[in-house]
């Protein structure tokens, strides 16, 4: 919840509204786990409370441990169904991947959540609940997060309603005071709530683009129909990426489909004098998809290519691959009904 809500809730409870701020600061500064943990507020509204809410913090039911010190966790959501979130430790940083619904509509050809068909949207406090239980507090070892990234299961613009609040939630000084700049957004470019999350906040944004060829992209990336890619990169064009807000555009690479120098060519003239980076991940085979990752000479090459042009691209430390948690691999197949 938010402050303003939080603020109605102490209302019904006929609490004075500063209670709203005490709840406030228990949930995200001191993440109270109970409501009795709350000593500044009465037993009889703690009552209250408890009776009429519960505070969702809901522990991961199981945790996968890359080599690479990477942690993949499955949460439950209810009604049998689960999601993962990834936590990527990355020297002084430790990033999580939080899933923003329960399989996606997008339906990416290369993407194992996508097989899975969509199946629900998370709430806030689902979405909340990845970022206040990763690490857990018997991990004093693991670094606490200082990065989210919207890039796990789902399109998260598909469920912005949510994913909004949950920005809120992160940014607002009786939040978790985060800067925006820890904040990324991933999506296929969905609109118009594309040009709302660019209204409306300062987090950073990550377009998945994949490949500059229209017929090539709507082959593989559905959206590309409702939302072009073209149409896209106009609305972006709108916005300043020089400064505080990062864009970066995605782009998997695929052996013998997009990593040769006319994609790359393609890609350059679709970016044009956009102020952005290209991020070139490497591809992970998913069961029933018959494409192959491009070889690391082809991503230098593509890599290089790119940087002559003037565009920044970087290729993509792969995480977490020998636990299915890395890019396009999170689907929760055995239980996700
Ligand atoms: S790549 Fe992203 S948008 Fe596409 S199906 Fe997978 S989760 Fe959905």
């Amino acid at each position: 919840m938010t402050l303003a809500e939080l603020q109605d809730v102490a209302y019904r409870g006929g609490m004075p509204r500063f209670v709203g701020k005490q709840l406030a600061e228990w949930l995200y500064s001191k993440r109270a786990a109970s409501f009795d943990e709350m000593v500044n507020i009465s037993k009889k509204n703690k009552e209250w409370l408890a009776a009429n809410y519960e505070i969702g913090r809901v522990a991961p039911s199981k945790a996968s441990k890359s080599a690479d010190g990477t942690v993949k966790y499955l949460f439950p959501v209810g009604g049998g169904r689960t999601i993962e979130s990834v936590y990527i430790p990355d020297k002084e940083r430790a990033t999580i991947c939080v899933s923003s619904q329960v399989g996606c509509k997008m339906n990416c050809y290369f993407c194992a959540t996508g097989k899975m068909g969509f199946k629900a949207n998370l709430t806030a406090a689902q979405i909340i609940n990845q970022i206040l239980s990763v690490p857990p507090a018997d991990a004093p070892h693991m670094n606490p997060l200082t990065n989210v990234v919207f890039m796990g299961m789902g399109e998260p613009l598909d469920n912005f309603q949510e994913v909004s609040r949950v920005i809120e939630i992160l940014t607002a000084p009786w939040g978790l005071a985060w800067s925006p700049k820890r904040i990324t957004v991933s999506t296929v470019g969905k609109m118009p709530q594309l040009k709302d999350l660019l209204d409306k906040t300062q987090v950073h944004v990550a377009v998945s683009v994949h490949t500059a060829d229209v017929a090539q992209r709507e082959s593989m990336m559905p959206a590309q129909k409702a939302f072009p890619i073209s149409t896209v990169m106009k609305v972006l064009s709108g916005y300043d990426f020089s400064h505080q807000r990062r864009l970066s555009l995605e782009y998997i690479m695929w052996k013998g489909v997009n990593d040769d120098i006319a994609h790359a060519d393609m890609l350059v003239k679709l970016i044009g004098n956009l102020e952005c980076r290209v991020n070139l991940i490497r591809f992970h085979a998913i069961p029933g998809v018959d494409l192959q990752p491009a070889s690391d000479e082809r991503m230098l090459m593509f890599r290089n290519h790119l940087n002559q042009k003037g565009i920044t691209a970087t290729i993509r430390a792969s995480r977490g691959e020998d636990i299915d948690a890395a890019c396009g691999m999170l689907s929760t197949k055995s239980n996700g009904r």
